[in-house]
C-alpha cells in the first residue's frame, strides 16, 4: 500500500462471476495484459473509492492453491509475492462448500479477506438461506452479497474491503482450519524448526509454510530450502511425513484434505439452510433415534407387530359388516332366483367364491395402508438399512429387503420392486425368495384354519408361520448363494432419503394402486376360478347315492308340516337339524362323485403322506390360481351351507369332514410356502425375464411346500402315537 494507493485483488472458482465483478467495478477503466512469461490473460483497472485511489486486479479463476496449474501457479505466486492490501474472494454462494475449500485456503495466507457472496438472486430463488453474520463470526471476516452480473452490492464491497485495508486486523489462527492432534503436532515441530529460517520481511506465513511443507509442495520447499541452504529442511520434512505417513497410514496430503473438508462440512451445517438441509437435521435426528444401533431392530419390530395388528383387530369391523352383507346378498338372490342350476351357480359359485373372499378386502386396505405409509415417510429406506447386516448373511443388502417386506402384502408388487436392484445375480435371488414371505392372500387360510383347530393359540400359530416364511426365504438364500447363484456382493450405498411427513392423498393413492390389483383379480381370475370350481363339483349331476336323500328329506317335511299344524313348532328344530344333515351329506357324496371328486382322488397319493384329504388337494389345487380360491374352494367341497360362509360354518364343515389339527396344520405350512398365485407367476416371468426361473421357481417353491408339510405331518404323527 502507497500512501493513498490499495490494491484489492479478485480470487476465486472459475465462473464464480469475478470478471462480471470486476467489470462492475471498474468499467472501461482497465488495463488488459499477460501474466508475465504465461499467455494467462491479466486485467488491472484503476478506481477511485471515497477519495482513495485503487488498483483492482482480477485474478485466474482456481479451484486450490496447490501449485499444479498455470492458474494456480500465477494466482499463488501474485498473492504471496505482490500481497495485495484486501482479497475479495468471490464465491458462488449456490456452490458454497466447493468455495469454502479455495477461501480457507487464501486464509491460511494470513492476507485480509472479504467474502463476496456473489449470485445472490439465485440463491433467493432456490430458497437457500445463508446465514452470513454466522459464516463471517466463524471465519472472522466481513461478508457481503453480490449479484455480479447487475452491479449490485459493489459499493459495499468497496467499503467493506478500504475499511478492511485501513483498520481491520488479519485473521488469528484459530479461525482456520484445526488439523486433528497428530497433524498440529508436525505443523508445530516444522513450524519451530524453520521459524528463525524465515528471514523477518518474507511474505511467508509460517503455518501456511509449514502446512505446505508437511503436504509436500515443492515450489515453498525450494523457497525455504533456499533461505538456508545448510540447513536439512528435507530430512525433516521426510521424517515428519513419514511419521504421519506411519500414524494415518494414508499420504499426509490426503489426509489433511479430509480433514479440511471436514472442517467446512462443518461450517456448512451452521451457516447453510436449504429447504433440504432443514429435512436433513430433523431427518438425523429421528434417525439417531429409529436407526440406533440397539433401538432400531426393536422398533422396527414393533411397528411390523403394530401392522398387523391393526390389519387383523382394527380390520375385524368392517370384516363383520362385509360378511353380513356377503349372507345377506346370498339370502335374497336364493329367494328370487328359482331352485335349480341358476341358483346354485349364483349362490354356490360366485357368492361363495367371491363373497368368501371379497371379506377380507378391509384387512388388505388396512395392510397397503400401513405399506404406503412406511414407504412415504422414508422409514422403508431405513427399515432396509437396519436389515443391511441381517441380509448380508445372504450375500444381499438390505435394499433387497423392500421387496421381501411389501410381500407381506401382496407379492406381486413385491416381485417387481426388486426392479430396483442393479446387479442381477441379487435380483434373481430377491425374486425367487420373496415368495416366501406370506402375502395377504394366505391370511384368510390362516384364519380359518388355525381359528378352527387352534382357537386358544390362533394368533401363536399365525405369527409362527409368517416367521417360518421369512426363516425359509432366509434359507433359501442362503443355499442360492453358495451354489447356483455364486458370486459377490455389489458394492452400494445406501441413500437414506430425508423423513417427510406424508401426504394423505398419496397414501391413499399408494394404497388404492395395490389394492386394485386384488380387486381386478376378485373380478377376473377369482370369478373364474369360482365358477369353474363349482363347474366341476356341480357335474355330472347323476349320481348314485348311498341313500334315497330326497325321499328321506320329504318325509322329513312332511312330518314338520304335521307338527306345525297341530301347533307343536318348538318341536321342529330337531327335524329341521336333520334335514340339514341330510343335505349336506348329500352334497358331499355328490362332490365324491364330481369331476372334483374324481381329480381329487386322482391326486390323492401325492396329498395324503402330508395329512390331506381329497378336498384339501383339490383347494391346493385351485390355489395355483389364486390363494384366495383356497377358500372359496374348501367353502364349496365342504359342503358349507350357503349363506353360512363365516368361519364359524367353515369351521364346524372342516371338523365334521374330519380334519385335525395336525392336517389343519400342514395344509397352512402348504399354503405358506408353495408359489402364490398365477399373478405372481406371471410377475416372476416378466421380472427374471426368463422361463427358467420361472419354472425353477413353481417346481422349488412346491417342492419346499411339500417337503415341510411332510415333515410336520409325519413327525407330528410321531409324536401323538408316544404320547
Ligand atoms: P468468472 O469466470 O469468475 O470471471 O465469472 P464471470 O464473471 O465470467 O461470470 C460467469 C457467469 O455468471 C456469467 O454468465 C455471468 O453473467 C454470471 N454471473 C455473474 N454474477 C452473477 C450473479 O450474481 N447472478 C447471476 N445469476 N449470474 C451471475
Ligand atoms: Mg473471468
Amino acid at each position: 500500500m502507497t500512501d493513498n494507493h490499495l490494491t484489492i485483488a479478485l480470487a476465486g472458482n472459475p465462473n464464480s462471476g469475478k470478471t462480471s465483478i470486476f467489470n462492475a467495478i471498474t468499467g472501461t477503466r482497465q488495463k488488459v495484459g499477460n501474466w508475465a512469461g504465461v499467455t494467462v490473460e491479466k486485467k488491472e483497472g484503476f478506481i477511485e473509492h471515497k477519495g482513495r485511489k485503487i488498483k483492482l486486479v482480477d485474478l485466474p479463476g482456481i479451484y486450490s492453491l496447490t501449485p499444479f496449474s498455470i492458474e494456480e501457479v500465477v494466482t499463488r505466486n501474485y498473492l504471496i509475492d505482490e500481497t495485495p492490501d484486501v482479497v475479495i474472494d468471490i464465491i458462488d454462494s449456490t456452490n458454497l462448500e466447493r468455495a469454502l475449500y479455495l477461501a480457507l485456503q487464501i486464509r491460511e495466507l494470513d492476507l485480509k479477506v472479504v467474502f463476496a457472496l456473489n449470485m445472490a438472486d439465485i440463491l433467493e430463488n432456490k430458497d437457500i438461506y445463508i446465514d452470513d453474520s454466522k459464516l463471517s463470526e466463524l471465519l472472522a471476516l466481513p461478508i457481503v452479497f453480490t449479484i455480479g452480473n447487475r452491479g449490485e452490492g459493489m459499493t459495499e464491497l468497496l467499503d467493506e474491503s478500504v475499511n478492511l485495508a485501513l483498520h481491520g486486523k488479519k485473521a488469528g489462527d484459530e479461525r482456520k482450519v484445526k488439523y486433528s492432534s497428530e497433524i498440529e503436532k508436525s505443523i508445530g515441530r516444522v513450524s519451530d524448526s524453520i521459524k528463525d529460517l524465515i528471514p523477518e520481511n518474507s511474505r511467508y506465513s509460517l503455518r501456511w509454510t509449514s502446512v505446505r511443507l508437511l503436504e509436500n509442495d515443492r515450489p515453498v520447499f525450494e523457497q525455504v530450502d533456499s533461505f538456508k541452504p545448510n540447513f536439512d529442511l528435507k530430512a525433516l520434512v521426510k521424517q515428519e511425513r513419514q511419521r504421519l505417513r506411519t500414524f494415518y497410514n494414508d499420504e499426509p496430503e490426503l489426509v489433511m484434505t479430509d480433514e479440511r473438508y471436514g472442517f467446512i462440512e462443518g461450517i456448512i451445517r451452521e451457516v447453510l439452510h436449504t429447504p433440504l438441509t432443514a429435512r436433513v437435521d430433523i431427518s438425523r435426528k429421528i434417525d439417531s433415534v429409529l436407526t440406533n444401533r440397539f433401538l432400531g431392530l426393536p422398533i422396527f419390530a414393533f411397528f411390523i407387530w403394530f401392522m398387523f395388528q391393526a390389519t387383523f383387530t382394527l380390520g375385524q369391523y368392517p370384516m363383520d359388516w362385509l360378511e353380513r352383507f356377503v349372507v345377506f346378498s346370498s339370502e335374497i338372490l336364493t329367494k328370487i332366483i328359482p331352485d335349480g342350476i341358476l341358483q346354485s351357480l349364483v349362490v354356490d359359485g360366485v357368492i361363495s367364491g367371491v363373497g368368501g373372499v371379497l371379506v377380507f378386502l378391509p384387512n388388505i386396505l388396512i395392510l397397503f395402508f400401513c405399506i404406503a405409509l412406511f414407504e412415504d415417510t422414508g422409514y422403508m429406506a431405513r427399515a432396509a438399512f437396519l436389515m443391511d447386516k441381517v441380509m448380508h448373511s445372504i450375500g444381499l443388502h438390505g435394499k433387497s429387503f423392500i421387496p421381501m417386506l411389501m410381500g407381506f402384502g401382496c407379492n406381486v408388487p413385491a416381485i417387481m420392486a426388486a426392479r430396483t436392484l442393479e446387479n442381477d445375480r441379487d435380483r434373481i435371488l430377491t425374486i425367487l425368495i420373496t415368495p416366501f414371505m406370506s402375502c395377504s392372500a394366505r391370511l384368510p387360510v390362516y384364519i380359518i384354519l388355525a381359528g378352527t383347530f387352534f382357537p386358544d393359540k390362533a394368533g401363536n400359530i399365525i405369527f409362527l408361520l409368517y416367521l417360518t416364511g421369512i426363516l425359509v426365504a432366509f434359507g433359501s438364500g442362503k443355499l442360492f448363494r453358495a451354489t447356483i447363484l455364486r458370486g459377490e456382493e455389489a458394492p452400494f450405498v445406501m441413500e437414506l432419503p430425508p423423513y417427510r411427513v406424508p401426504m394423505l392423498k398419496s397414501l391413499l393413492i399408494h394404497m388404492w394402486d395395490r389394492s386394485k390389483i386384488f380387486l381386478k383379480k376378485m373380478g377376473g381370475v377369482i370369478l373364474a376360478g369360482s365358477i369353474l370350481v363349482w363347474v366341476l363339483s356341480y357335474f355330472p349331476q347323476e349320481t348314485n347315492y348311498s341313500k334315497d336323500y330326497d325321499s328321506m328329506i320329504v318325509k322329513l317335511s312332511e312330518q314338520i308340516d304335521i307338527k306345525e299344524k297341530s301347533g307343536l313348532s318348538s318341536e321342529t328344530e330337531n327335524l329341521y337339524s336333520r334335514i340339514r344333515h341330510l343335505e349336506s351329506e348329500r352334497k358331499k357324496e355328490s362332490a365324491e362323485n364330481s369331476y372334483l371328486g374324481r381329480l381329487g382322488n386322482f391326486v390323492s397319493p401325492v396329498f395324503e403322506p402330508i395329512g390331506i384329504d381329497w378336498r384339501g388337494s383339490i383347494a391346493l389345487i385351485t390355489g395355483f390360481v389364486a390363494k384366495e380360491i383356497v377358500i372359496s374352494t374348501m367353502g364349496v367341497l365342504y359342503g358349507v351351507d350357503s349363506g353360512e360362509e363365516d368361519s364359524g360354518g367353515m369351521g364346524a364343515a372342516l371338523k365334521r369332514s374330519g380334519m385335525t389339527p395336525l392336517s389343519a396344520l400342514s395344509m397352512m405350512v402348504f399354503v405358506l410356502l408353495y408359489l402364490p398365485c398365477l399373478a405372481a407367476i406371471a410377475a416372476v416371468k416378466q421380472e427374471s425375464g426368463s422361463l427358467k426361473w420361472t419354472l425353477f421357481s413353481i417346481f422349488y417353491t412346491t417342492f419346499v411346500a411339500w417337503s415341510f408339510s411332510f415333515t410336520v405331518y409325519q413327525v407330528g404323527t410321531l409324536l401323538q402315537k408316544v404320547a
